[in-house]
Parts: C-alpha cells; sequence; structure tokens
C-alpha cells in the first residue's frame, strides 16, 4: 500500500495539470482498489459554502463530468463535505441523504466511501470510490482513502490554482487565480514574474522560451558528457572503498547516460522551444514514472536514480545566462519555492517589485530582509503554480499576503490605484521627517534602525533614525565566502558607527544557526532553532568571538558610540563567559596602546529562560533589547520560518505580551532601559501597546521608521496605556488584534496597515 501511495502523490504532483492530475488519481485509486467506480468532487475556491462540481471519475457516466454539481447540503458527497470526515456505507442507497444522480445513470451503486480533501483546515474537495455490490470497506481501505487525500490535497490545491490562473489567460474566466500567502513586507507590487530556482530542484524548473534550440541541446549534450566524466571519475575513487558489486551502480549510472531514450524526450521538449533544463525535467519525470510503474521493486527502486543523474546534470547546465548576466524585467516579481538572500541579491533593486516564496514566514529572515528593501513580499504561498509562472503577470499584495496570477484588467486597475496611493502615502510620510518623535501628550520615544546590509547605511537613514539599534553581524558575514579576518571586520564595523556617529549604535555579535547559514560553516542539524545558535557557536568557537570583539572595539577607536550585544542568551553561566571574553579583549587591546574604553554591553532577551531570569540578567548588563521574533517562536513553540504553523505565530497572543510586561519591569527594578529590537517593535499594532508599556525605544526595518513615528505621534501615552490594559486583561490574541486595529482606524491611520490609504 505505502509504495502505491507513494506512486500516486509522486505522479500527481508532476502532473501538468488539474485535469491530468484528477485522472491520474481516480485510475490509479480504480486499479489499486479494485472497486467499480472512483470520482472526485472539488468546490471553488472562494471563501464561504460552495457546489461541489464533479471534475473527474473512472467507471461513471463521463457526460456528467463538469456538468454534475451538488450543494453542501445535497447528497452523501455534501454530506462527507459538511462533516469533514469520511463516511463508509454498506447500504447507501437506504441513507437519508442518497441522491440517486447522473453520474451513475440507471445503475445504483450500494456501497459508498467518500473522504474529504481538506488543505488548510478547509474542505475543497472529496474523493469518492463506490461499488455496485453491497461490500463494506475495511478499515484498510478507509484509512488508505484518507491518507491519500491528505497527502494529494496540497499537490490538487496547486492544480485548481493554476487552472483558475490560467483560465483567465485563455479567457475562460475573470479576476485572476489567487494564491493566499502571508504577509512579508508591506506594500503593493506588479511585474513579471522571474522564476528562482536552486540548482538542484528538478520539479522547480519554469518553462522558458528560447530561440536558438540548436546551442540549447548543444548545452544538455554537454552537461551529460560531463556528469558521464564525473561520475567514472566518483567510481575510479570509490574503488578502495567500495567493492565491486555496490561499484555497479556507477556502471549503470554511465549506461542510462549513454542511452538515446533518456534525451530523446529532452530533446523533442527543447527543439518545441524550451530551455535545455525544461527538457531535462520533462524526460526525468517521465523515465520516473515508467521505473516507478515496473512491478519488479528493485527496478522500480531506479526512478530514484535517474532523479539522482537529472540533478547532477542540472547542477551542471548551470546558471542560465551563457551570454552574460541576465537581463531582468524592469518590473520584476521574483518567485521561488524557497527565496533566498542570494537570489534577491542578484536582482538590480530598481527592478525588483515584488517576492514571493512558496516556504518561510513572515518573520523568516528573508523576509526580514525584503522589509529593510522595502518590496512588498509575499511568504509561504505554497500554492503557486511555480513551473508555470516564468513571464506571467503577477500582482504581490504584501498587506494579506495574496499573490494574483495573470489579474485581469479590472483587478489590475485597483491595484495600480492603490500602488498610486502606497506612493501618495510615502510621500506624506516624507514630511515627518524633521519632526520629534513624540506623543500628543509629550511623551518622546527614541526609533532605532535595524540592518546588516552595508548598503542600506545611507544619509536619509541616518537623519530618520535615532541610532543604530541592532546591527546584525551575520549579514556580512553571510555575503563571504570564507570568516572575514580581525582587520576586515574592522572596516565592516567602522562604517556604521562613523556613519552614525555621534549616535549609539549596537553591534550584535555573530548569530547564526537556525535559518542563518554561513556558506562556509556548513552544520547540518534536526532541530537547527534548538540547536547551535548565536551565543552557542560563538563561546564553542572563542577564536572567533574574540576576532568579532577586537574587532569591534578596534574599530570604536576615536568615535566612541559603539555598545555590545549577545544572542540567544538562555543561561547566566553564557552571559559571564562572552563578558569575560569581552574584559579580555579589552584588556588585550589597552595593552597593545589602543585607546578605546568598554563599551556599554547588553543582551537579547528571546529565549523564555531569559524573562523568568530577567532580574539577575539586567543587574549585569547595561541594556536589555528584545527579539520578539525569537521570543515569540520559542514562547509559543511555533517554528518562526514554518508557514504551515504561520498562522499561530502572533506576537499579540497574551503570553507574549505579558512576558514583555514582565521584562520592561525586572530591567526597570535595576534601572536598565529597554529597547525591542524585533519585528514587532515595526509592526504599527505592536508599537502602540509597547508605547504603553513604558518601553524606552524602538528598533525597527528602515522601511517601518517613518510609519512608526506617524503611529507615536497619533497617540497620547495616556490612550496607549489605556489600551495596553485591555489587551493585558484579553485571553486571545484574535480578540487583541481586533481591537488594535480598530484603535489604529480611529486614530484615523489605517492606511499603514492595509492597502491604499
Ligand atoms: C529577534 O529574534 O527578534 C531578533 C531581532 O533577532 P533575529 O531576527 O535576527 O533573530
Ligand atoms: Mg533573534
Amino acid at each position: 500500500m505505502l509504495s502505491t501511495l507513494r506512486r500516486i502523490v509522486q505522479e500527481v504532483s508532476a502532473a501538468p495539470g488539474l485535469d491530468a492530475a484528477l485522472d491520474i488519481i481516480v485510475r490509479r485509486l480504480h486499479g489499486a482498489l479494485g472497486v467499480d467506480a472512483c470520482s472526485v468532487y472539488l468546490t471553488q475556491l472562494e471563501e464561504g459554502p460552495q457546489r461541489l462540481v464533479l471534475r473527474a471519475g473512472h467507471g461513471i457516466n463521463s457526460d456528467a463530468i463538469g456538468r454534475l454539481s451538488l450543494a453542501p447540503e445535497e447528497g452523501l458527497v455534501g454530506l462527507v463535505a459538511q462533516r469533514a470526515e469520511p463516511l463508509n456505507l454498506e447500504r447507501a442507497t437506504s441513507h437519508p441523504r442518497f441522491l440517486l444522480t447522473d453520474a451513475y445513470g440507471e445503475e445504483l451503486f450500494e456501497t459508498f466511501l467518500g473522504v474529504p480533501i481538506i488543505h488548510q483546515s478547509r474542505v475543497f474537495g472529496v474523493l469518492v470510490v463506490s461499488q455496485r455490490e453491497g461490500r463494506r470497506f475495511g478499515e484498510d481501505v478507509v484509512t488508505f482513502m484518507v491518507t491519500l487525500a491528505a497527502q494529494l490535497a496540497a499537490s490538487i490545491m496547486h492544480a485548481v490554482v493554476g487552472e483558475e490562473a490560467f483560465l483567465v489567460q485563455s479567457g475562460q474566466a475573470g479576476g485572476a487565480g489567487i494564491v493566499k500567502g502571508l504577509s512579508g513586507a508591506l506594500g503593493v507590487g506588479i511585474g513579471e514574474c522571474v522564476v528562482a530556482y536552486s540548482p538542484a530542484a528538478l520539479d522547480d524548473i519554469p518553462d522558458r522560451r528560447i530561440d536558438d534550440p540548436e546551442s540549447e541541446v548543444r548545452r544538455l549534450q554537454d552537461a551529460i558528457e560531463s556528469t558521464k566524466v564525473d561520475i567514472r571519475n566518483l567510481s575510479a575513487e570509490m574503488r578502495s572503498v567500495l567493492p565491486a558489486e555496490e561499484r555497479a551502480l556507477f556502471d549503470v549510472y554511465v549506461m542510462m547516460l549513454d542511452g538515446e531514450s533518456l534525451w530523446a524526450e529532452a530533446e523533442r521538449v527543447i527543439r518545441g522551444g524550451l530551455w535545455a533544463p525544461a527538457g531535462l525535467r520533462e524526460s526525468i519525470r517521465s523515465h520516473v514514472h515508467q521505473f516507478q510503474d515496473m512491478a519488479d521493486p528493485y527496478l522500480a527502486e531506479r526512478a530514484s536514480d535517474i532523479r539522482d543523474l537529472g540533478r547532477r546534470i542540472l547542477v551542471k547546465l548551470g546558471p542560465d545566462e551563457q551570454n552574460g548576466p541576465r537581463e531582468y524585467p524592469r518590473q520584476t516579481i521574483l518567485a521561488g519555492h524557497e527565496v533566498s538572500a542570494a537570489q534577491i541579491a542578484e536582482v538590480p533593486r530598481e527592478r525588483l517589485a515584488g517576492i514571493v516564496s512558496m516556504r518561510g514566514s513572515g518573520s523568516s529572515h528573508v523576509a526580514i530582509l525584503a522589509r529593510a528593501l522595502g518590496i512588498p513580499t509575499v511568504m509561504g504561498a505554497a500554492d503557486l503554480p511555480i513551473a508555470r509562472l516564468e513571464g506571467k503577470e503577477l500582482i504581490v499584495d504584501g498587506y494579506l499576503g495574496w499573490v494574483f496570477v495573470q489579474p485581469d484588467d479590472d483587478i489590475k486597475e485597483e491595484f495600480v490605484r492603490l500602488e498610486r496611493e502606497e506612493h501618495e502615502l510615502s510621500e506624506q510620510l516624507q514630511d515627518l521627517k524633521h519632526l520629534p518623535t513624540v506623543t500628543t501628550d509629550g511623551t518622546r520615544i527614541s526609533l532605532f534602525a535595524n540592518t546588516g546590509l552595508q548598503a542600506e547605511i545611507s544619509p536619509a537613514l541616518i537623519e530618520v533614525a535615532d541610532g543604530l539599534g541592532l546591527y546584525r553581524t551575520e549579514m556580512p558575514f553571510q555575503v563571504r565566502d570564507r570568516f572575514p579576518g580581525e582587520d576586515e571586520q574592522v572596516q565592516i564595523y567602522q562604517r556604521p558607527l562613523q556613519a552614525f556617529a555621534p549616535a549609539p549604535c549596537v553591534l550584535r555579535t555573530l548569530d547564526i544557526g537556525g535559518d542563518k547559514t554561513l556558506p562556509y560553516f556548513s552544520v547540518q542539524e534536526d532541530n537547527p532553532f534548538l540547536g547551535w545558535r548565536g551565543i552557542r557557536v560563538t563561546l564553542d568557537h572563542p577564536e572567533i568571538f574574540l576576532t568579532q570583539v577586537r574587532a569591534m572595539l578596534r574599530a570604536n577607536e576615536g568615535i566612541g558610540n559603539l555598545s555590545i550585544m549577545l544572542p540567544m542568551i538562555s543561561r547566566l553561566e553564557e552571559l559571564q563567559q562572552s563578558m569575560a571574553l569581552i574584559q579580555r579583549a579589552h584588556r588585550e587591546l589597552l595593552d597593545e596602546g589602543l585607546d578605546t574604553p568598554l563599551p556599554p554591553i547588553g543582551v537579547m532577551i528571546e529565549v523564555p529562560a531569559a524573562v523568568y531570569q530577567i532580574e539577575a540578567i539586567a543587574k549585569r548588563v547595561d541594556f536589555i533589547s528584545v527579539g520578539t521574533n525569537d521570543l515569540t517562536q520559542y514562547l509559543l513553540a511555533v517554528d518562526r520560518n514554518n508557514e504551515r504553523v504561520a498562522k499561530i505565530y502572533d506576537s499579540l497572543h497574551p503570553a507574549v505580551l505579558a512576558a514583555l510586561v514582565q521584562i520592561k519591569r525586572g530591567a526597570a527594578r535595576h534601572g536598565k532601559p529597554v529597547s525591542i529590537c524585533g519585528e514587532f517593535a515595526g509592526d504599527p499594532l505592536g508599537a502602540v501597546l509597547l508605547l504603553g508599556m513604558g518601553i524606552d525605544s524602538l528598533s525597527m526595518s528602515a522601511g517601518s521608521l517613518l510609519r512608526i513615528k506617524w503611529v507615536i505621534r497619533s497617540f497620547s501615552w495616556q490612550r496607549a496605556r489605556e489600551i495596553l490594559e485591555r489587551a493585558l486583561e484579553m485571553e486571545d490574541g484574535r480578540e487583541v488584534r481586533a481591537m488594535m486595529i480598530d484603535e489604529i482606524e480611529r486614530a484615523g491611520i489605517g492606511g499603514l496597515i492595509r492597502a491604499g490609504k
């Protein structure tokens, strides 16, 4: 059963469209379960109760496909959708909800098993198998169907979204395909899609049209030849470690590469006008299917070898920019399975109109980078029909986290208007530049910038920010191919220190791990967010820590505005060890003749343990800064980077608010200032509550500074305190959110939290 299941799932996810995907499901199920009939019903994608349309069937009256539709309260199929649970009936015809439809002609199908197809807690279809004679399906069949429906739900949804979008293109439907994801960076972007894919992800390869098939065919042949050489070399290297029979696999690989059939299909696709990687993708897919269908388990297993070969050749095909760097459209929407910082950096800033990533959430570091760059971004758009999007028009609504695929004229017009209003809003915000960040009743609050990108430190940023509240030093580490040396780091840190002087600059020591990796320092962990992260790495490598601290102290000589901040502190011992190392580096530098004071040292509170030890920490340091991104993740046990759980990642959760209050109180008892440097500080809903808590400063992405200044200038401190008190009485984050949205709208600044003014 497991191999049947796996095979159906793989075939469906590789199907070129919805009809093909559904056809595979009904045919395969029919064969695997030996049933008389099998059918799939799907709803429309809009919200609310929808009619269930018969979309595919095997063993039924095919004329009914596409025509028969049932209301949710109609028939057994409707009942499965209403209850969102399987229904297994031996005598379906005697059930009060039984309905004779033309799907089965005049025949009576006695046995019925229907299971719901559920994606992101929404029923959007029903999978049915039926039998003429009364036969009760056993539990094994029911669990097989339930497992299959759960596994297929996402693939079917991708295909549905793809179909909706492409019906629009062919004029068969109005509107646009909408893919719902999560807000990554605010703003609206309209442009042409460029698909970013990783060099080893065969299924993500987009269709791209080419003019010169001959050169693409040659490119593929060269890649195959070069792969053969690699495999032969690999086989030779393994001679001393692997027995001959194990090494035979390499010969099989070379034989496959020599075989004609594998490439005939690729060549056909290329000659049809698509580039070599798409030809390779198609050829690999069809061969994988052929192998999977083989009854001999040994041969069936060869499917994974074919995939492996495909990946190797794809890497050899390398970047498609054979003729110099790629020319990006003037308004590029970069979309990909898991868009990376490096892929973003490849697109010229002035051409990048939006980003869509199928993986990740608004708290992922890629989203933080997008906010820093001010690029409207949608994260976690898991249903994006990525392989079919290259060159298509997309609209990114970074407020709602929606992507419109091939919008019609009405939708486009609406978004062009919203985009214009956005520009007007940012112009309006520029008027606030020279005004103080002060509440209507005279309370001042400092607004600091978060950055890590040298390019971002501009005169405009320095003018708006009261200082640098978080410099993420891992960013300059991430764009290099080795650890930067001490002198190189001195130069890196001098830049922000000098640019902001005499305003304070908080440099955070290296915070790698979790979703922040260094290309030259690979760490493989099952649970990276709970693993070797932040201070844990640098304390295990004091040479890295000491080099960094020495560079920071040297960069500060003659400037004097440096503060050092320690990430991921979860035990006092880490704080003590870090402080001892900083003091040691400082003493050594004094001995070497450097004239620089010991800077203020602060701790990031981003692990729940540190909240409970806030007083013990506060009395030992000069300042506290709260990393709400990680604190929310760890308090709620919700991976900040995982779109599946993004719905429950909520910094307005009462537990997070209570922790923030506790941190502020604990630090105040020792007279230490508290800053917030997580994204919550740059969220208008969060900023009002933080103002009410009496937080001393807020540190945020550059793009949020003027927005938050507007928020602070729109509220009195008194009002913010009252709102906070009400929020602290609430028991549910959704309630807090609803109240905060209402307050923001009432203050006349709703344009900050939704598209338009
Ligand atoms: C945080 O966790 O809130 C924070 C500011 O650090 P980072 O986002 O870099 O993990
Ligand atoms: Mg953090």
